[in-house]
């Protein structure tokens, strides 16, 4: 893969990038289908990524008509990393099986290794046969809804396809790697003022957020509306107060240390809950909710915006759901879309029936969300949220500070991509938009 990057450094055409030779193999990020019980027993805060994720040679699938192969110059860590790296809750080599039953091209993915990974901004280098609107040389992005576009289920809305699947998460050949393999309807243009690990590590975190909260699938913020936002400088949530804040809502958002609550204010986000200094504790034991503590959490939000949320940002799941559903206000939306404490989720229904309140299910986001939320980003509406930077042999590593929590915003991994800063095309619009606020999360990241 070092000629691909040695041509894409030095502007080498479409054509010539087309013309140079795919490897037999290329470097990846692995989990190994014979360590998959190497954690039993382990709690669940003790499986380490690090053991689990190995850097090593792999061979270059065959390329479907449908498909396209990405020079990867950089990646991202997403939490479906950690989880297929801790094997919780399942394996991901299942997944990778009851693919291979779907089709010849879907028997490709069943092999003793995962490559995983759902984000991606390279090169496009060789395209199949049957794509129309790609081409060697160009410059994309990567989202990861995989999805059979010959299935009916696939066209109202494709993520309610029966088949539909999170790439390099329930599919191979993932981001994490100098190559990938992905299906042409999930490629984006590259937002041209971005570096490689700047805009690598938006799509899947961004668009979640952006259908969560903006389309009509989800739950329709409108101007004005108040927004309680879990884990607001994590993954989704530091994507989520953008959107709230650009659509003319009022952002509340939840953290969980003082630097995190400065950091939010200087993301425009006036209104910070420091969840550890409150001290809340929601479950008084394993099968107790206190609905003092909810309550407590409530008058909280009041005191800083004067009312209820009319949206909850949902995602930690059993520790904050029963405090999510009453914290929204009457006839509000809880939107959820994961469960990161625990998924067997407790709540008092009376709190959701007697105040006619909804909880909206969201995943991930179809083709035409993924697009809106990156052209959010390629236009400066939208910034990205990278706060650190990983080589690809150190993917493990990075995995661990997401598992543990000890990040802000997006983790970048760097693939072929030699050091950060590589690949701005657009110098102007990057002026335009800022240096202070596109690197906001990197300059807090690196205190
Ligand atoms: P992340 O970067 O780790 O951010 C999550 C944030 O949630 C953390 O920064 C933390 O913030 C907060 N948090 C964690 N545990 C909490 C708890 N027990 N109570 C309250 N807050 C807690 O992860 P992410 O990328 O935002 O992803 C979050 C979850 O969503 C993961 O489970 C992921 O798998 C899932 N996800 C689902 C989709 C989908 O399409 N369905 C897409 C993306 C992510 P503080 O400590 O600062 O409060």
């Amino acid at each position: 893969m070092r000629e691909f990057l040695e041509a894409i450094e030095s502007g080498a055409s479409g054509d010539e990038i087309g013309a140079l030779a795919v490897p037999e193999s290329y470097r990846a990020a692995v989990v190994l289908k014979d360590e998959m019980e190497m954690f039993g027993g382990v709690p669940s805060d003790d499986k380490d990524p690090r053991k689990a994720l190995h850097v090593q040679d792999v061979a270059v699938p065959e390329l479907a008509p449908d498909e396209a192969y990405v020079a990867v110059l950089a990646s991202a860590i997403n939490f479906n990393t950690v989880w297929t790296s801790i094997f919780e809750p399942l394996p991901t080599f299942g997944f990778l099986q009851r693919l291979a039953k779907e089709s010849v091209w879907g028997k490709r993915h069943d092999l003793p290794y995962h490559v995983v990974g759902s984000d991606a901004a390279g090169v496009v280098i060789r395209v199949g046969s049957a794509v129309r609107n790609w081409k060697p040389g160009d410059r994309v992005v990567v989202h990861c809804n995989y999805v059979d576009d010959q299935d009916p289920s696939a066209h109202d809305d494709a993520m309610l396809a029966t088949n539909q699947r999170i790439w390099g998460f329930e599919s191979n050949f993932g981001g994490l790697a100098d190559l990938a393999l992905v299906r042409a309807n999930q490629l984006m243009p590259k937002p041209a003022h971005l570096s490689w690990e700047e805009a690598a590590c938006n799509a899947l975190c961004n668009s979640t957020s952006y259908r969560m909260l903006v389309s009509h699938n989800a739950a329709q913020m409108k101007q004005g509306d108040i927004v309680l936002i879990w884990g607001a400088t994590g993954g989704l949530g530091g994507y989520a107060v953008q959107h709230v804040l650009n659509g003319g809502g009022v952002p509340v958002g939840v953290v969980s240390s003082p630097d995190k609550v400065e950091l939010l204010h200087e993301l425009g986000c006036d209104a910070a809950i420091d969840r550890k200094a409150a001290g809340y504790k929601f479950w008084k034991d394993e099968h107790t909710q206190d609905e003092a503590e909810w309550r407590r959490f409530g008058k909280d939000i009041r005191a800083l915006v004067g009312d209820d949320p009319n949206i909850v940002f949902e995602h930690p799941g059993r520790q904050t759901m029963g405090a999510s559903v009453f914290a929204a206000a009457r006839g509000g939306t809880i939107v959820t879309c994961a469960a990161t404490s625990g998924y067997m989720i407790e709540y008092d229904n009376r709190h959701l029936w007697m105040k006619l309140k909804r909880i909206v299910a969201s995943h991930f986001a179809n083709y035409k969300e993924a697009w809106e939320a990156n052209r959010l980003l390629a236009t400066g509406k939208v910034q990205p949220i990278l706060s650190a930077v990983y080589p690809l042999e150190q993917t493990g590593e990075a995995a661990y500070q997401v598992h543990h929590n000890l990040h802000e915003g997006k983790i970048g991994v760097l693939c072929l991509a030699p050091e950060e800063g590589h690949g701005i095309d657009d110098p102007e619009l990057r002026e335009k938009v800022g240096e202070d606020r596109i690197t906001l999360f990197r300059r807090h990241g690196s205190h």
